[in-house]
Formats: structure tokens, sequence, C-alpha cells
């Protein structure tokens, strides 16, 4: 089974999953070995190799992922934060003007504004969610990072958890219709604007989501996979409804599968965005896109 699906980190995942079962970290796990374990360690044990030898990641199983040198814990609502996204961040530090305030749209873990404002402790921000055990996942992690004073959390879809939700019933589609349900002409119930708007959204085409590696399409929820016939729809969502929301010269940052930069781009174009960047990120592959947007 481990040959099968070629973990290359096989003997450190066991050893992490060894200590998680035993309640040991690394150097104590050195030094009990000596001493043997109990039959119902063992089968501690044994139950979470199980579970990582059935594809779910060592992350998922011991419930925490650290990400831009930050602990973040993870449920099944929310995507395994990826060392990808932190190009993201760095972005987003470079680019929050003093005192900014940030909106992270599909916040997930919480992981983007989490890392932001720990970084920049005079910078406030808001996050929201679709998913309300997301969210409370999100506060969860904003306060075990010191930050929950300053983040905000707001339940919706896109920018509807801004204005809250369209008037008529029954509720709008998840994409379609007006490009994210807010109604045309409708402000932020509570005035907000913002500096910087960021997000890591759904970006896989509906149909190559189960072709995606077990540890991910077993494992990390499809609602923050799946971004729709050609896996653009949330930034169709976000290209038309940002202006509205940003302070004058407000920047948005999303991230990008490694194909779709050029679409994402003229996206933002269409809606008057500007001096917009595709960004690589370590591998070499576009990853973030960045687009100005300014008022006259
Ligand atoms: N980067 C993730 C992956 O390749 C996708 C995350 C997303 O859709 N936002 O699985």
């Amino acid at each position: 089974m481990l040959t099968r699906l070629g973990f290359a980190t096989a003997a450190l995942d066991a050893k992490l999953l060894t200590g998680h079962a035993l309640g040991l970290d690394t150097l104590a796990l050195a030094t009990r070995e000596q001493d043997g374990v109990t039959d119902a360690d063992a089968l501690r044990v044994a139950d979470l190799l199980q579970r990582r030898m059935s594809g779910e990641s060592v992350a998922r199983i011991i419930g925490e992922k650290e990400f831009y040198g930050l602990p973040f814990r993870l449920s099944p609502a929310t995507l395994e934060p990826r060392p990808d996204t932190e190009l993201l961040v760095d972005l987003a530090l470079e680019h929050l003007p003093p005192g900014g305030r940030l909106l992270d749209l599909g916040t997930g873990t919480g992981c983007i504004p989490i890392a932001v404002l720990a970084n920049r402790p005079d910078a406030t921000g808001l996050a929201t969610d679709l998913n309300p055990d997301a969210l409370a996942m999100a506060q969860d992690n904003a306060e075990r990072n010191g930050v929950a004073e300053r983040l905000d959390f707001a339940l919706g879809s896109w920018f509807e958890a801004l204005v809250g939700p369209p008037p008529l019933i029954p509720p709008s589609p998840r994409w379609g219709g007006t490009e994210g349900g807010v109604t045309a002409g409708s402000s932020p119930a509570s005035g907000d604007q913002f500096h910087l708007i960021t997000s890591n959204p759904p970006y896989i085409a509906s149909a190559v989501v189960e072709t995606l590696a077990p540890e991910v399409k077993d494992f990390d929820p499809r609602l923050a996979l799946d971004g729709g016939a050609d896996g653009l729809a949330p930034y169709r969502v976000i290209a038309a409804q940002s202006a509205r929301f940003l302070a004058p010269g407000g920047i948005v940052l999303v991230e990008i599968g490694y194909d779709q930069g050029a679409a994402v781009a003229k996206l933002f174009a269409d809606h008057g965005f500007a001096d917009i960047a595709v960004h690589k990120d370590l591998g070499g592959l576009d990853r973030v896109v960045l687009a100005h947007h300014f008022k006259d």
C-alpha cells in the first residue's frame, strides 16, 4: 500500500503519527522506544498509520498544519493550507498600507488573514466563508494565533457575507445569476471599505476534481476545490464585485491554478482593474494574480 501510493515521506510520517498517538514529541519518542509500548498504545498507532495508508494526510490526522510559521487547526470543512499560498501572504504584507483593512473571501482555516494580521499589528480584517463550520474553525485559529480582536467574521457566499442574502427566495445558485447573488447597486451593510481583498477560492474545473490525488480529492472539501465548469467561476464573482468594497487605490490578490494566469488577468481587466501582474510561486508556476483598482 505504501509503495502503491508512493509516499515519499513514509518514515517521517510514521514517526510523527506514532508520536501523536502516544502523546510524545520526536525527542521523547526516541527515549520512549527503549521502554516498548502497551497493547493499547500499539493499537492507537496502528489506527493512525492505517488512516495515513488510506491517503489521509498527516496534518489531517493530527488536526493541525503549520502555515507561515503559525499553527492552524483543520476540520473536514476546511482546505488544508498549502505552502504555495504563502506567496499570497507575502504579497499581502507588501501591499497592505499602514493601518490597512483586509477582506478575505472563502477563508477556510483563516490562514491568509491570520498570517497577515499576526505579522501586522496595525492591520484589521474581515474573513468570510459559506460554511459555518469553516468559519468557526477560522475563529478558533484567530484566537490561537492572537489576532481575534482584530479579525471579524461573516457567514455567506462571497460578497453576500457583507451585504446579506439577496431579498428573493429561493437563495441564489452558487454560481452564475447575479454573479455572486449581490444585487446591482446594493452597498455594504457595514459600510466597510477594504485596502486589500484576498482569496484562495476553489479553482479546479469540476471534471478535474475527480482526477486529483487521493489526499486532495478524498479529504479536502469539494466546496474548497470545485471552481465550476472551467474552474474560473469564483474569479468572475470576485472581479465583478470587488470594486464596490475597495478603498480608493485598493488591490485584489487571488490565488490561481498554474494555467489560469491569462484568463484571470483578463477577467480583472474587463472589470476596469489595471496594473495587473501574475506572480510565480517557488516552483516557478503562476500562482497569484494581483490587480489594482483605481477609483475615479
Ligand atoms: N492548490 C489546490 C490543489 O492543487 C487547490 C486549491 C484551490 O482550489 N483553491 O489541490
